[in-house]
């Protein structure tokens, strides 16, 4: 039914040369992998260069983040149109460390959000809730929160560009994994959620995707719960053997 997806988020990695051996490492471990999608999102500076050094393999170019604007004063932005003339197709919007560094808010990233999947970008929407609204026994209604103010304005129909990663704010490059039934009950919540807001064939088409400390030894369990459709990787995207450990789950 949905198709799998295993991203991997580079973060502030990798030079020009260093992007370019990563993703044509990467690019070699994806042939014959043709029952899931594979995305890169690397920084700016070598979508151009990852975009050329996967070429036609299929895997997918992201950017890390986007902003909504076609061009304009916005110093230091990136816009959708940039994205797609560099070689990329899809952005990340609402990562936490945009959140909590760059204290990007639901407001913020639902422009992101519209403005990229009005030129036609992909988008994935992070959230996920801190350790301390977890404690309090908030998770929900911070991932319902972030769903419905990030979501804002996007109709039934452009869900069909959307994917969620839901991604623990204490489990991100913490080697502290959700287990997965914390996991695969956060997705499943997600999920009821589109459902309520949208309708049930949505929210069963869409991708929800699994992020924080995902490694070669926990991703087989992790893609083995129901509402999990795939991952977003971090750390162990940088390196090309674990990563195609990881796009070759089973
Ligand atoms: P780690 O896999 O390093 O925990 O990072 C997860 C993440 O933030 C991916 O976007």
């Amino acid at each position: 039914k949905r198709r799998p997806l295993i991203a991997g988020n580079w973060k502030m990695h990798t030079t020009t040369a260093e992007a370019r051996d990563l993703a044509t490492a990467i690019a070699g471990t994806c042939v014959g992998v043709d029952d899931r999608d594979v995305l890169l999102s690397p920084p700016y500076t070598v979508l151009r260069d990852v975009a050329e050094c996967v070429g036609r393999t299929g895997i997918i170019v992201a950017a890390q983040n986007v902003c909504w604007e076609e061009k304009g004063a916005y110093t230091g932005e990136i816009s959708p149109v940039m994205v797609r003339a560099a070689g990329g197709s899809a952005a990340i919007v609402g990562h936490s460390e945009r959140r909590q560094i760059f204290l990007e808010n639901d407001e913020m990233v639902n422009r992101r959000l519209t403005g990229a999947l009005a030129f036609g970008l992909t988008v994935i929407l992070c959230i996920g809730e801190t350790l301390a609204e977890r404690e309090s026994g908030d998770t929900f209604a911070v991932l319902e929160r972030q769903i419905r103010k990030g979501l804002a304005g996007v109709g039934g129909e452009a869900m069909a560009g959307v994917v969620i990663a839901y991604e623990p704010v204490w489990a991100i490059g913490t080697g502290k994994t959700a287990s997965k039934e914390q996991a695969q009950e956060a997705h499943a919540f997600i999920r009821g959620l589109l459902a309520a807001i949208y309708e049930k064939d949505i929210a069963e088409q869409t991708r929800i995707l699994y992020g924080g400390s995902v490694k070669p030894a926990n991703i087989d369990e992790i893609m083995a719960q129901p509402d999990i459709d795939g991952a977003l990787v971090g750390g162990a995207a940088l390196d090309a053997q674990s990563f195609g450990r990881i796009i070759t789950f089973r």
